[in-house]
Formats: structure tokens, sequence, C-alpha cells
């Protein structure tokens, strides 16, 4: 990784989450006063990326999340080389730089019917969202993003020059404000609708048949015998789920599931259970699965959908991250693909001189920008999760590579687009 501005540790250490809240910087008065240049939707890695990278030229940001910061996310929380590198960039804008704790992996190891395989994977790194999130929206406001959470963005309209966002702040009443430029950044939940209608972002969300949601808890230290650096991946015939140790030495838990396994167990810790059953069948399961039953489970929409970058009826209104589209964690790239996109959409919205393009203009820059960087990648994923239906070819392939090691860092690579140590 160029740089020394993140703070990527070369062993473990612990490293406590933000306990402090990030402080709104706006109020919803000064929110609806005068029209902003840009509003974004959502204080995920997307949108705290892009607001950094839009105030940075002076022009007025606003950002604004439903929840506030610090707050956990269904997330593996490994970071790819390619959300690494974005991260790099981002910390070397001119403003104060990104103090993220990352903690180097060394090693995958993927499970699947009583199967394991293990292969040396010193790429990439770990990092709660608690800390990512918080940190990037730190980052923003240090470029003097106004910072509003707490805030709903219920529904938009194009009106001539701006766009017009109903929002509602601590579940009170809705009001408008206005933006030329609309961010939205909301991830994986399709929530914010046209023009108080109930149905037109939905409409424009592709998903497939079969699709997965997502689950997620955070174990205390104590919850398993998993090393540190170490990530683990699960596979079962339901979905398949991420260990890793947090920064904090907790433990983080994510999987992606079919909802008609939820729907057969008792509850969300139970399938999560199974899963792991399943796949450490017959040897010693990483984390104590009894731990998840005292654990909040968290849960996410489903997962693979396709939207677009650009709403083919406002050139004003711009998605990114997973709002874009979205297709299964297993390679855990999502992280990496919301910083690209965030950086491309704010190359297309500004100009090298620093204002905002017109929008017709920044609009078709953006969206070939974004096809030419990402369809390989999400091509790529969409076959690794066809073959993670078939428990079968899984297993198969992790005996294989537990015969031929070799072939392991060469098929992980593969599925990736990462290359691992030998
Ligand atoms: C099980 C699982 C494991 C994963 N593991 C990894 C991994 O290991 N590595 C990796 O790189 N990626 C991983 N991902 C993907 C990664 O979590 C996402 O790609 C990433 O969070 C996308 O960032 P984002 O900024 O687009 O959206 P998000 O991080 O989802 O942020 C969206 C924000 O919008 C806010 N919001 C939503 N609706 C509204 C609204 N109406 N008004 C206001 N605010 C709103 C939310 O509160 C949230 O803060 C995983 C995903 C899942 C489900």
């Amino acid at each position: 990784m160029a740089g020394a501005c993140l703070c990527h540790v070369e062993s473990p250490v612990m490293v406590s989450h933000p306990e402090v809240g990030l402080s709104a910087t706006a109020d919803p008065q000064a929110a609806a006063a005068d029209p902003w240049d840009v509003v974004i939707v959502g204080a995920g890695p997307a949108g705290s990326a892009t607001a950094t990278q839009v105030a940075k030229h002076g022009l007025r940001v606003l950002l604004l999340d439903r929840e506030h910061l610090p707050r956990p996310k269904v997330c593996g929380c490994c970071l790819s080389p390619l959300a690494l590198s974005e991260l790099d960039n981002l910390s070397n804008q001119n403003i104060a730089r990104l103090q993220l704790p990352i903690q180097p992996l060394q090693n995958l190891t993927v499970a699947s019917q009583g199967h394991a395989a293990s292969v040396p994977y010193a790429t990439g790194g770990v990092l709660s969202r608690i800390n990512l999130d918080t940190q990037l929206a730190h980052h923003a406001v240090l470029a003097r993003t106004a910072w509003l959470p707490n805030t709903r963005a219920l529904y938009w309209k194009d009106e001539n020059e701006c766009v017009a966002l109903t929002v509602q702040t601590n579940n009170e009443t809705p009001y408008r404000i206005q933006t030329r430029r609309l961010v939205l950044a909301a991830g994986l939940h399709d929530a914010v609708r046209y023009d108080n209608s109930h149905s037109a972002e939905s409409r424009r969300r592709k998903r497939p048949p079969n699709n997965r949601i997502g689950l997620g808890a955070t174990l205390p230290a104590t919850g398993g015998s998993l090393g540190p650096q170490h990530l683990i991946m699960a596979v079962g015939k339901g979905g398949y789920c991420g260990l890793v140790r947090l920064e904090d030495n907790t433990i983080d838990v994510a999987a992606a599931m079919h909802p008609s396994v939820l729907r057969q167990t008792e509850s969300p810790a139970k399938a999560l259970s199974h899963l792991l059953a399943e796949a450490f069948h017959g040897t010693t399961c990483p984390i104590d699965c009894a731990s998840l039953n005292d654990m909040p489970i968290r849960a996410t929409p489903q997962l693979t959908h396709q939207t677009g970058p650009i709403d083919p009826d406002c050139r004003k209104l711009f998605r990114i991250g997973d709002a874009v589209g979205y297709i299964e964690p297993f390679t855990g790239e999502g992280i990496g693909w919301a910083l690209l996109s965030a950086r491309l959409a704010s190359e297309s919205l500004i100009t090298e001189t620093g204002h905002l393009r017109p929008a017709a203009q920044a609009a078709s820059h953006y969206q070939r920008r974004y096809h030419r960087a990402l369809t390989w990648h999400h091509r790529r994923c969409r076959l690794v999760s066809l073959a993670l239906r078939s428990p079968r070819l899984v297993s198969t392939s992790v005996q294989v590579a537990g015969y031929f090691p070799r072939l392991t860092g060469s098929v992980a690579q593969l599925i990736t687009g990462n290359a691992p140590t030998r």
C-alpha cells in the first residue's frame, strides 16, 4: 500500500471502537434554508468518500443518514487491495490524513461439508465498520461537509434547476431540502422514492430469483478460538458465512443466506449455527455457536440487484456504491467498489477547476466510467455466486485444494481477483 497515511498495522493490536458519536454539524432549519450544491443520502463508505472529494473544492455539501455514527453494519469487514488503494487516495486529499487501524490479513481457510483448505492470504486487511464508517464521515466533516444524522430521505422530485428531497429528522415532521445534484448512497435499501409514489425506485431495481439476504453479528473476544489475521469462509447448502477477528478482538460474523433457510429454522442464530455445523462437520468450529444466541443478529434486504448509476428520468441524480447494484459478498469487494464509484462520481460531478459540471455531461461521463471500471468485476462475482449454489462443487474443490495446496492459491486468486502470497 502506497503512503504511510493509513495506520495499517503490521501485527495485530487491540484497538477500541470509537465511543463518542459524530456530532451533527447541520440542523433541519439550516438544511432546508438554501439550495445545496450536492446532497448525499447515506453515510456508508460511498457517501462519505464522495462528500470529502466534492466538499474539498469548496462546494456546499450536505451528508445525511437515517442513523447516527458510530453504528454497526452487516459486513465481513475485509478490505480488498482496491479498497486499500482507494482509502489511500482519499487520505492523500488536501485534508487531515485518515487514521485507520487496519489489521493485516495472513490466512484464508475455506470449509465445506467437513473439509477445509487453507492458503496464505496476505492481501487486504480487516477493519470494523464501526471504525471505518465513523472515520470516513469524520474525514468528510473535516473537509467542511455539513453532517445531518438521524435523517431519513423519503422521496425526491426533479424541479428545474434543482432536485427537491423530502426528509425526516428524528421521526418528526417531514421537510424539503433543495440541491443541484442528488447522490443516492443508501446501500441495499431502496427506500428513497420518486415524487412520493410507492414504487418508482423499486421498479428500477432488478433482482434475480433465488436471491439471498445478509445476516451479521459481533461476538465477544471470548466467542471462539479463531486467531487474528485469519479469514474463515464456511460454505453450506443454504449460504455461506465469513468469520474474522476485529481490531478490538471481537469476532465479526457475516453471512449470506437464502431466506427459505431462515423460514425453516427457529431463529437467525440457529440458521447460522446450522450452516457452521454443516461446514465444519466432524471438525472443530472456530467460534462458539452457542454465543450467537446471546447476540443481536442484524439482517439486510435482498443482496443481489441491478439499478444503474444514473436515473434515466433525472440526470441530476447519481447513484453510488451498493445503491447502483450489488452481487453477493463472497469475494469481499463491496467496499472497494463503493469507494471506487465514489471517486468516479466525484470526478464526474466536478470540473478540473472545481465547479459543478453540467448535469447531462456529468451523468454520461460517470455512467461510461462506472461501466468500464466495474462491469468485469461484477461478471466474475456473478460466476462465483453461481458456483456457490452447488455445495458439492464447493466441497469437491476444497478437497482437491487440500491435496494440491499450490492450486489453492490460484483458485483463491481467480475467485477474488487478488493475488495471494505463496
Ligand atoms: C454479509 C455481507 C458481508 C460483506 N462483507 C464484505 C467484506 O468483507 N468486504 C467488502 O468490501 N464488502 C463486504 N460487503 C459489502 C459491503 O458491506 C457493501 O458493499 C458496502 O457497505 C457498500 O457501501 P455503501 O456506502 O454503498 O452502502 P452502505 O455501507 O450500506 O451505507 C448506506 C448508508 O445509507 C443509509 N441509508 C439507507 N437508507 C437511507 C435513507 N432512506 N435515508 C438516509 N440514509 C439511508 C444507511 O443507514 C447506511 O449508513 C458485505 C456485505 C454483506 C451483506
